[in-house]
């Protein structure tokens, strides 16, 4: 967070942002269930340019076993960024921040997977960005989410991600690249839209009580839109002959 580009205008005076948005306003999101024919669930999505691709196995043996639990399934994740994701080539090698967000999405798919019906078994999701331009977290977990459905791996809700945030002294839905370099918060936000309920909330920035309300209240906005894309891409799997 914090200025890096003094050039660029984060809001203009008509209020629009950098990329053309408006502040309530995603970037344009399509993704497709159902991309991988070895994987037993899968799915791409574009969230503006970030392009990413999510697959999942299981419910299926845990190796290493003493990493297994004898009263319920576990869920693993790799996120992986390609060394060519990124301007600057990006070393292979898992880093600290991958480690990290692996771990942020497998806590947030967590509740909404059904872990219990599978005891002694594991779900494995890999992330694969193969471009980032902000907000890949979110994204990520979007995939995922219809990845896990597409696996037919019982679920009590879908988590829809999408991220809010601070430039020039306004509250913004889903921050780009540029808006979370140069911005004052960026807020990734996970949500179960059927249960009404956050499954991953993190805040880079300071925000006051109020802001963060709205921040929160805006980014769940966008989960719910996001929401309806996921579903699409589900029924545009399932139901491949028009059938809705
Ligand atoms: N990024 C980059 N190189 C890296 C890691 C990240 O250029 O090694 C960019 C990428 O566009 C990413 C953005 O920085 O989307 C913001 O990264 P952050 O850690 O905030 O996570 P994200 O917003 O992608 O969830």
């Amino acid at each position: 967070m914090g200025g890096r580009d003094s050039d660029l205008v984060l809001l203009d005076e008509n209020g629009i942002r950098c990329d053309g948005r408006k502040v309530d306003e995603t970037r344009n999101i399509s993704i497709k269930a159902g991309v991988l024919k070895n994987a037993n669930g899968s799915a791409y999505i574009e969230f503006g340019d970030n392009k990413i691709l999510a697959g999942v196995f299981g419910p299926r043996d845990v190796h290493p076993k003493h990493m297994s639990d004898t009263d319920t399934g576990i869920i693993r994740c790799r996120y992986h960024m390609s060394p060519f994701s990124v301007t600057e080539r990006k070393n292979p090698a898992p880093s600290r921040r991958e480690i990290e967000i692996g771990k942020v999405i497998k806590e947030a798919l967590r509740p909404a997977v059904m872990l219990e019906k599978f005891p002694r078994t594991a779900v494995d999701v890999y992330v694969e960005v193969l471009q980032a331009d902000g907000g890949t977290r979110c994204a990520a977990l979007d995939a995922a989410s219809v990845a896990l459905a597409d696996a037919g791996i019982p679920m009590r809700d879908m988590v829809s991600a999408c991220a809010a945030g601070k430039v020039a002294d306004t509250i913004i839905l889903d921050v780009n690249n540029e808006e979370d370099q140069a911005g004052q918060a960026d807020m990734p936000i996970g949500y179960m839209p059927n249960l009404g309920k956050v499954t991953l909330l993190q805040l880079d920035g300071v925000l006051t009580p109020a802001e963060f309300k709205k921040c929160l209240e805006t980014g769940i906005e966008g989960c719910k839109q996001v929401y309806e894309i996921q579903k699409q891409a589900l029924k545009d799997k399932f139901f491949a002959n028009g059938e809705q």
